[in-house]
């Protein structure tokens, strides 16, 4: 059975009597045990879709359209208690920022035995054995003395691998983890990616991995959704995606990794910037800053169309499949 499953999902804001659209029309479902990545840059509404999912929109935001379902359960629907029982058990989250997820004025060892007892009837020696393990699961190898320590007296990487630990009691079935590796060095970022790939593998657990950057998403992700003004432009495995990208947008992030850059040379950027709420363009959000723009794309939105590669939004990929399909026709008369 599907494990996640987002159909038509819209999402608005109320802000100074306005009505603004954040998400519009997501469509995507999550395998148990697959590794979904959503990438865009800041704005493309990655987190907002995170939040939304997990009913943590904030301040005026709400769910306008659509569904999510979870195990075929609607979670849209679902009151604040039921809620409770989900959230963090079923659907774990992690976030960029690593200080807000750990109470400061607990020991980590209060905390992941109070997430052990949450669901579990375990004594506190049964609870401080099993969080133990859970800490040598996530690589740190001094356990017994990580358990006793406050959050500030860890390093970014250390706390980032203990909210992991804390994660993984709860035994979700799919962790939403937000940028969880953009505050840390790149050398502390690869290690961090390669336990919850192998945590997610080994205990056929389900990911969400919210990234701006392709670099971080092609080592831990299969699909991928690629988001552009709060609408998924492209999808399609991962590998499939960075070999052969088909969305103009998706090129562009591409182009703009730092490994594309020539020697010597400034880094690729696309020109412009991600359209706010309010400047939402008309037709496809893009063309303002497409170099392949038609005029249909200021007014038409392009529906999904399947490449080979990846299904993706835009009219310049939709002409070039209706002429390949054309010259075949006249190529097999001509024969
Ligand atoms: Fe560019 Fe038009 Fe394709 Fe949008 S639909 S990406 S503007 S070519």
């Amino acid at each position: 059975m599907t494990l996640l499953s987002v159909s038509n999902l819209s999402v608005r804001f109320k802000q100074h009597h306005q009505d603004l659209a954040a998400l519009l029309d997501i469509s995507f479902s999550i395998q148990p045990g697959e590794r979904v990545a959503v990438v865009g840059e800041s704005g493309a509404g990655k987190s907002i879709l995170g939040y939304a999912i997990t009913n943590l929109l904030p301040g005026q935001g709400y769910i306008a359209g659509g569904s999510v379902r979870f195990r075929g359960h609607e979670l849209t629907s679902l009151s604040r208690r039921e809620w409770r029982t989900i959230r963090g058990h079923r659907i774990a989250m992690i976030f960029q920022d690593m200080m807000m997820s750990l109470n400061p004025v607990l020991t980590v060892g209060d905390q992941m035995v109070e997430a052990i007892q949450s669901y579990r009837k375990v004594s506190y020696h049964q609870a401080r054995q099993l969080a133990i393990e859970t800490l040598q699961q996530v690589r740190i190898r001094t356990p017994e003395q990580c358990f006793y320590q406050y959050p500030h007296q860890l390093s970014g990487g250390i706390r980032q691998r203990v909210i992991i630990a804390i994660v993984l009691l709860l035994k979700p079935e799919l962790i939403i983890a937000d940028e969880p590796t953009t505050a840390l060095d790149v050398t502390l970022q690869a290690e961090i990616l390669h336990i919850l790939k192998e945590i997610c593998e080994r205990n056929q657990v389900a990911l969400l991995f919210i990234s701006h950057d392709f670099g971080v998403i092609s080592r831990i992700c299969e699909r991928t959704l690629v988001m552009y003004a709060g609408k998924i432009v492209e999808q399609g495995p991962t590998l499939g995606i960075i070999n052969d990208p088909q969305h103009p947008y998706t090129q562009g992030l591409i182009n703009a990794l730092p490994q594309m850059a020539l020697p010597g040379q400034p880094l690729n950027q696309i020109e412009g910037n991600m359209p706010s709420l309010t400047a939402r363009p008309s037709g496809c959000a893009f063309h303002p800053r497409c170099p392949y723009a038609l005029s249909q794309c200021r007014y038409l939105t392009p529906e999904f169309i399947y490449t080979g590669v990846s299904a993706t939004a835009c009219f310049v990929i939709e002409k070039m499949q209706t002429f390949n399909a054309e010259s075949e026709v006249d190529h097999d008369t001509d024969i």
